[in-house]
């Protein structure tokens, strides 16, 4: 063990945690917990996240906080009643796994969770672009990739996941159709597995068994691009498509949004998410919320991925802590986007 995963140990079985967590007092904050998925079946191409360790992080949930819907936080911070911290369940994307490990694990519990479906990949059975270039980079017969000018050698899973999460970063910050030429060009001599797309994403009707037992849906775009890089039609499609495609499966309104990737760059302002009838959108940017937190920048804690209950308890606590997130994140509007366009 590291050492400060001996103190992160030590302090959980002193209870110096729960110390902590007295400290954080009864303001209301809300940590909104962003998981993709649990376990390995249908899941994207690594996922550290254990059945048994995401049990015991829903139950030292249920220990130590309220756990809420999305629907209501989003009413206490309208109506400011509410009374203690709270945590809220999301996963995004919509990874089979969520159905077939998580989905009981949370029933069995009592808890719901919101998960933003990417339209799609749900509907046509497939992944998205980024896990296309990972499939791509772990094709057994890829033992080679040329790269920003430099030829890269693969001798096992660990290098190739690691080249393809920096290809992956690297696109992110391209312009979308660069983007999108890239990837065509990249498949066409690196050929995708095929095996590989399918089932490792929820059906319409998982998802309408979960809708069913109280668990809620948002829209994650048709195909997750990084939303800060499309033209303003492109993001009316991509979001009005996946929301109206969702009503139409799952008989709920669509109401609730996250942003693909979600980090700062990656976003857009609060006017291009609420026109098209949405009534709040998550980020992955750090932070917890309060009553005064734009509920069209939600930020998100992703301790999900700890590697230990007891890291995932210290990394909890130390964002109640802090002050929630209040100031506005400054984001790019549509308006501004448009001209960006055209300039
Ligand atoms: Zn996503």
């Amino acid at each position: 063990l590291s050492y400060k995963q001996q103190i992160v140990k030590a302090s959980f079985r002193l209870g110096l945690l729960g110390m902590l967590r007295h400290a954080a007092g009864k303001k209301p904050k809300y940590a909104i917990i962003c998981y993709h998925t649990v376990g390995n079946t249908g899941v994207p191409f690594f996922c550290p996240l254990t059945a048994a360790l995401f049990e015991k992080q829903i139950q030292f949930l249920k220990q130590n906080y309220r756990v809420i819907s999305l629907s209501q936080m989003l009413e206490e911070m309208q109506s400011g009643l509410s009374t203690s911290p709270a945590v809220v369940l999301t996963f995004d994307d919509g990874y089979r796994g969520v159905y077939e490990v998580a989905y009981p694990i949370m029933k069995k519990h009592g808890v719901t969770a919101t998960t933003y479906l990417m339209g799609k990949s749900i509907d046509e059975n497939t992944v998205a672009w980024y896990d296309r270039i990972f499939s791509s980079v772990l094709n057994p017969a890829t033992l080679t990739v040329r790269f920003a000018g430099k030829d890269r050698v693969l001798p096992d899973r660990e290098a190739k996941l690691t080249l393809a999460a920096e290809i992956v970063t690297n696109l992110r910050s391209m312009p979308d159709q660069g983007r999108i030429d890239f990837c065509r060009k990249f498949e066409n001599e690196y050929p995708v597995v095929l095996a590989d797309l399918q089932n490792r994403f929820m059906t319409w009707e998982q998802a309408a068994a979960m809708s069913r037992d109280g668990f809620s849906f948002g829209c994650h775009t048709m195909t997750h691009p990084v939303l800060s890089k499309v033209s303003p039609e492109k993001l009316v499609a991509e979001l009005s498509e996946c929301k109206s495609l969702l009503e139409k499966k799952l008989g709920s309104a669509c109401l609730d949004f996250a942003f693909p990737f979600g980090r700062l760059a990656e976003c857009v302002s609060q006017e291009a998410i609420s026109s098209l009838g949405f009534r709040s959108a998550v980020t992955t940017v750090y932070g917890t919320n309060s009553a005064a937190t734009s509920r069209f920048e939600l930020r998100r804690l992703s301790c999900g991925d700890a590697g230990t209950i007891e890291e995932f308890a210290f990394e909890l606590t130390r964002a109640f802590l802090g002050e929630p997130a209040e100031e506005p994140l400054g984001l790019p509007n549509l308006a501004l986007q448009t001209e960006n366009a055209r300039a």
